[in-house]
């Protein structure tokens, strides 16, 4: 069901504690942590405690918690002391995602190239 904990869902597993992460950012709505393949030098992702399966999901089901999401991508920024940087959502196959548990990514530290390839 949507919002609830998934068995087999990796980003589910490091919100409880049973796979690592450095965890840069923790409310009681969401964490941040650092992508284990970083694209920039400031690569951060962005979830909410609860499961929904991508960024449509959650906002249809959920959105004071995609707010929650959208509002810690700017705190993530000023931690990082970003001036500019990009977020990202991949939503479906044929735009990237390969986890599906929904997740910002908030990339920056470098020139980031507009429009992305
Ligand atoms: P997507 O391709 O779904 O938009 O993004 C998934 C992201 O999760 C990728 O950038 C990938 O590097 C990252 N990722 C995959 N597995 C792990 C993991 O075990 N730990 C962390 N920190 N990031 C991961
Ligand atoms: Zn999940």
């Amino acid at each position: 069901m949507a919002g609830e904990p998934q068995d087999d869902c990796l980003f589910c597993k490091i919100v409880a504690g049973q796979i690592p992460a450095t965890i840069v950012r923790e409310t009681e709505t969401t964490v941040a942590f650092r992508d284990i393949n970083p694209q920039a030098p400031t690569h951060v992702l962005v979830i909410p405690k609860a499961h929904y399966q991508d960024a449509a999901a959650l906002a249809a089901g959920a959105p004071e918690l995609a707010a929650d999401v959208l509002r810690e991508t700017r705190a993530v920024a000023d931690q990082e002391k970003l001036d500019s940087y990009r977020t990202i959502f991949n939503t479906g196959t044929g735009a990237g995602q390969t986890v599906w548990h929904t997740h910002a990514h908030v990339l920056g530290g470098r020139g980031l190239e507009w429009p992305p390839g």
